[in-house]
């Protein structure tokens, strides 16, 4: 969506149910851009929010040539609002995005910025600290960390990186080549690859409204990143199998070793129950953990467009 009058950054901004900070957002964002000395536009998503967000963003963009707006038909849910953020912004050299409940304060923008012109193609924004987030938060999100980790081979995702980041035009285009309807961001950032670095950063609270996390979704959120960046779970059931085959097998020469030096004295009714239960809970289990990604094939193999756009206001800014 380039043209040459287009400017030469674009920042990125799904919102769901923001209308309490957005105004102040634009004003910080403006004021953090006001020396960056590149023309920019700022792309509102709006994504099915139920409350005035939607005025609030075409109030902006009415009020300031450099505000888009792309309304979602429906909430998409953050990944996707993201992505349509992306398809829309018409910058000509990087992209910026970043969450409109300024958690990524904007005053940040000129340091990535300053990065990607270091010749870094990927400039991600590296939090210090989780202000105003339980331990709980902080240690389920250090454990998830830890896994992909483990499970993600040659995909190095960085720790405490959200989706809060600087790309440079090609690779933009590159992640939205990727366009599977399970999006795990974080997944899909790093998979594209090209020279990145980090610049660290202050999380601050949310400056007001509230999170649309609990811990459900982040549960939910967490099998999605493993499932959509890894099939290594598929490979948990071959070896529990062989595992258990091979017990079978020890149980079982045991057993006509016992019965034809003693006889059997027939007992065991408690033990064999839960050998069966036991079994019984594996195997499905087990079948839990294929339906996931069978679900997932479903849901690819339908081709469905990511979203539908009820309409959209572009910039007026020129490069
Ligand atoms: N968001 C969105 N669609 C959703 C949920 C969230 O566009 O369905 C936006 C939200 O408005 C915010 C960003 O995604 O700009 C991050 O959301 P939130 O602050 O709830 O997540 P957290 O910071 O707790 O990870
Ligand atoms: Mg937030």
């Amino acid at each position: 969506m380039t043209s040459p009058a287009a400017p030469a950054l674009s920042i990125v901004v799904p919102a769901y149910n923001e209308q309490e900070v957005l105004p102040e957002f634009h004003r910080r964002l403006a004021a953090a851009l006001a020396d960056i000395g590149m023309a920019w536009e700022v792309v509102y998503v709006n994504d099915g929010s139920r409350d005035t967000t939607l005025e609030v963003m075409l109030g902006l963009q009415a009020g300031d040539p450099r505000a888009a707006v792309v309304n979602l038909s429906r909430n998409f849910g953050k990944e996707i609002a993201l992505t349509a953020g992306l398809d829309h912004a018409r910058a000509t050299e990087a992209v910026v995005v970043i969450d409109a409940d300024l958690q990524d304060p904007p005053e940040v923008i000129p340091a990535l910025v300053a990065a990607w012109r270091e010749g870094f193609d990927v400039v991600y924004a590296q939090r210090n600290t989780r202000e105003g987030e339980t331990w709980l938060k902080k240690a389920t999100a250090a454990g998830f960390y830890r896994v992909m980790q483990r499970l993600g081979g040659k995909v190095h995702l960085p720790p405490d990186t959200g989706d809060f980041r600087l790309m440079s035009r090609r690779a933009v285009d590159a992640l939205l080549k990727l366009r599977e309807q399970h999006r795990f961001m974080k997944g899909l950032f790093a998979w594209i690859g090209f020279p990145s670095r980090a610049v660290r950063y202050d999380r601050a609270p949310r400056a007001a409204g509230t999170t649309k996390w609990n811990y459900w979704k982040l549960w939910n959120f967490s099998l999605e990143g493993i499932t959509s960046f890894t099939v290594a779970p598929l490979k948990v059931a071959t070896y529990l199998g062989l595992l258990t085959a091979i017990g079978a097998v020890l149980y079982l020469t045991q057993l006509l070793v016992r019965t034809a030096l003693y006889g059997n004295p027939v007992a065991g009714y408690p033990s064999l129950l839960a050998v069966v239960l036991f079994l019984g809970g594996v195997q499905m289990m087990m079948l839990g953990i294929i339906g996931e990604y069978l679900g997932r094939i479903f849901n690819e193999t339908k081709g469905r467009p990511l979203y539908i756009t009820e309409r959209y206001a572009p910039s007026r800014t020129e490069g």
